[in-house]
């Protein structure tokens, strides 16, 4: 199934998003997760690449045995920093082979130690090269894009970073993937401007909920989203006690869903960290089910 011909149905659609694990017990552990998420019927599920191609192999590996052995629609992300023309063509062709349909295409990350050099003559720098590439080549997949509601951390500016939003969706994108963000008021005003600079996309925000108070701050920072001082408070009045930073979580996650659903999002693309608990219920919170 081509992700972008889910949207716009008047139902929300909902995704997750797992990563590819380092060892054979994470990945006993996510095959049971993807299984006990797969109950409650998610549209799609997406399977993150480590910057430069680092997990490709098992990436690829994961993508094709959650569309083809689970039956659930899959889409394998594609970070092309560090990655040639040549060896994005050979993955393209593989999970094409395989019976992929979607992929999101990415500018990803270049590994700490070659941030500031240059990429080679044939590489791609940005996203939107790799969208354009794929659009030129022999295959028919729905192209997805990230998109960061609070702005992405490299851009130099607000204005700046959606205009190369607006040349990445030209290239052919078909749909964006917002990065995750806690206050919706960001991705509404951000919505707003993307409506108003000409991008017609579904814009799908992307949720993940607090499982851990330290782990949030780290990728928070990372990803440059902004923590509200209220749920900061709340995390910070229970510290270390898990259980609770997970029920405040939690909480917080589906009154954002909800808001969210209620005004029109077009789904909602949850980052499970490879976990199910606060996802199911989540989904249970907001459709009483899971
Ligand atoms: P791009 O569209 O390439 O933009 C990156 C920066 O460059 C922005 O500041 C933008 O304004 C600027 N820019 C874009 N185009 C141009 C241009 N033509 N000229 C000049 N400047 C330009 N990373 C991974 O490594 N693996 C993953 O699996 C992964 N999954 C993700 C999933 C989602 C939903 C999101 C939102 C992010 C994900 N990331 C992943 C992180 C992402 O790769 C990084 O944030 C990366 O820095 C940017 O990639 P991009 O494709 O979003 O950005």
């Amino acid at each position: 199934m081509r992700i972008a011909e889910l949207y716009g149905h008047n139902k929300a659609v909902i995704s997750f998003e797992f990563f590819p694990p380092k060892t054979d017990k994470g990945y006993t552990s996510l095959l049971r997760t993807i299984e006990e998420l797969k109950r409650i019927g998610p549209s799609f599920v997406s399977v993150t690449m480590g910057a430069g191609g680092s997990t490709r192999d098992k990436t690829v590996e994961i993508v094709k045995q959650i569309e083809n052995e689970l039956g659930i629609t899959a889409m394998c992300h594609l970070p092309c920093a560090s990655l040639g023309r040549a060896e994005i063509a050979g993955l393209l062709d593989d999970l094409e082979r395989a019976g992929i349909e979607n992929v999101l295409a990415l500018g990803g990350d270049p590994p700490l130690d070659a941030a500031d050099s240059e990429p080679a003559e044939d590489d791609f720098r940005y996203a939107n090269e790799l969208v354009e590439f794929i659009r030129s080549g022999p295959w028919s997949f729905a192209i997805g894009g990230g998109c960061y509601p609070e702005v992405h951390p490299r851009a130099t500016s607000a204005a700046e970073d959606l205009a190369n939003l607006v040349r990445k969706v030209r290239a052919g994108t078909d749909f964006l993937i917002t990065q995750l963000f806690f206050d919706n008021r960001d991705y509404y005003a951000f919505v707003a401007r993307a409506r108003a600079a000409g991008i017609e996309v579904p814009i799908v925000p992307g949720i993940m909920p607090v499982v851990s108070a330290s782990n949030i701050k780290r990728m928070a920072t990372l990803a440059n989203a902004r923590i509200p001082q209220e749920l900061e408070r709340e995390l910070d009045q229970v510290a270390d006690d898990n259980a609770a930073v997970a029920a405040i979580g939690t909480r917080w996650a589906s009154e954002q869903c909800r808001d969210l659903i209620d005004n029109g999002a077009p789904g909602i693309h949850f980052y499970t960290l490879n976990r199910s608990p606060a996802t199911r219920e989540i989904h249970r919170r907001l459709f009483g089910d899971g």
